[in-house]
């Protein structure tokens, strides 16, 4: 049988190059010898400020890019979390699970939550707390494998194999334990403008990130502009050259060539003809992706290809969920 994974990327703005390099490259590239499952993560969406029109056309967005990148629905089930209502349903029984200081522990919670003051809660909404528990409900709904993820989602693999080992334990075999996979390079695209920041979709300056319907030309502009430094060479280092070193490891992932390869590719070179490189490899990938999108987005066949999904996703889930119910008495 096939080893099962599982991926999804949150519709809180368009997705990125980022998103691209660490998670959807990654899926397409497993769909030859797993069985793939891929949302649209809608629900983990409302931690975040929205607006319904803006949420809904990033959530048919979504679906379509994941398409366009190469995933295939003969061997990847594509769906939207919030059509299947069991990962709300799991998400709160694992939430009665998990313990608030598990929950406040989570860099990623420390990282968006950012309390200074002590009535500084009051601005927060409890999702940004809880999220890891319905994420966890994503993955083990599908006793899933492998979760490919950036490095950043790491943490949050950690707590769902806690908590599913902790309720196996207390109730009976229920759920499969999960494991993460991290790629080594690429695990961690960083913001053009910020190398030492992450590249986020959420980012509130659009020149640090690429989003992967950028107008080609506008892409460009965002590299050739990329923050680097004045050492004056074309070498992986990311602690010292931390703008040069992301443009080198977007460079070698889409090129698929090693960073000791790429490292002497450029060397030499000034960082005019490092970006300009970098920026035909990435323009290549959104001219391909932008093109498929074009056919897909006002499709009927991405309705048809996304009901499927729900089929296929909501008869697992609600096995799951009913196996869950049943052995924590409900
Ligand atoms: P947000 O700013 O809303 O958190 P995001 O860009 O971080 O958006 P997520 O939806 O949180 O995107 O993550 C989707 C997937 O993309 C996850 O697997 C995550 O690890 C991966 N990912 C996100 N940003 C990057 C990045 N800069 N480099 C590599 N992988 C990334
Ligand atoms: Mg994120």
């Amino acid at each position: 049988m096939k080893k099962r994974i599982i991926s999804a990327i949150t519709t809180t703005g368009k997705i990125t190059l980022g998103n691209y390099i660490g998670a959807i490259k990654q899926i397409v590239d497993y769909q030859k010898d797993y069985e793939v499952f891929m949302f649209v993560a809608d629900l983990h969406a409302l931690t975040t400020p929205f607006e319904p029109k803006q949420l809904q056309e990033n959530i048919r967005h979504a679906a379509a890019l994941y398409l366009a990148c190469g995933l295939k629905p003969e061997s990847a089930t594509i769906f939207i979390q919030s059509q299947v209502k069991e990962h709300a349903n799991l998400g709160w029984v694992l939430s009665c699970h998990t313990t608030m200081g598990e929950l406040q522990r989570m860099t990623q919670f420390k990282d968006k939550a950012n309390i200074k003051t002590a009535n500084g809660t009051e601005k927060i909404p409890t999702g940004i707390l809880t999220y890891p528990t319905l994420m966890a409900a994503d993955i083990l709904l599908y006793d899933v494998d492998i979760v490919p993820v950036g490095r950043d989602q790491k943490q949050h693999i950690e707590l769902t194999r806690n908590i599913a080992t902790r309720m196996n334990n207390k109730y009976g075999e229920i759920f499969k334990i999960p494991t993460e996979s991290i790629q080594k390079h690429g695990a961690k695209i960083m913001d053009l403008q910020d190398p030492t920041k992450k590249m986020s979709k959420s980012s509130s300056n659009a020149k640090g990130y690429i989003s992967l319907l950028d107008d080609v030309n506008v892409a460009r502009k965002k590299i050739a502009s990329a923050i680097t430094d004045s050492l004056n060479q074309v070498k992986f280092d990311p602690e010292n050259q931390p703008g040069v070193s992301n443009l080198l490891t977007i460079y070698s992932v889409l090129k698929n060539m090693s960073m000791s390869d790429c490292e002497k590719q450029f060397q030499g070179q000034n960082y005019g003809v490092l970006k300009t490189a970098v920026a035909d490899v990435v323009c290549e990938l959104l001219t391909t992706i932008q093109n498929n999108f074009k056919q897909l987005i006002n499709s009927s066949k991405l309705d048809d290809i996304l009901k499927e999904g729900q089929q296929t996703a909501s008869k697992l889930a609600s096995q799951k969920l009913a196996l869950v119910y049943k052995k924590i008495g409900l």
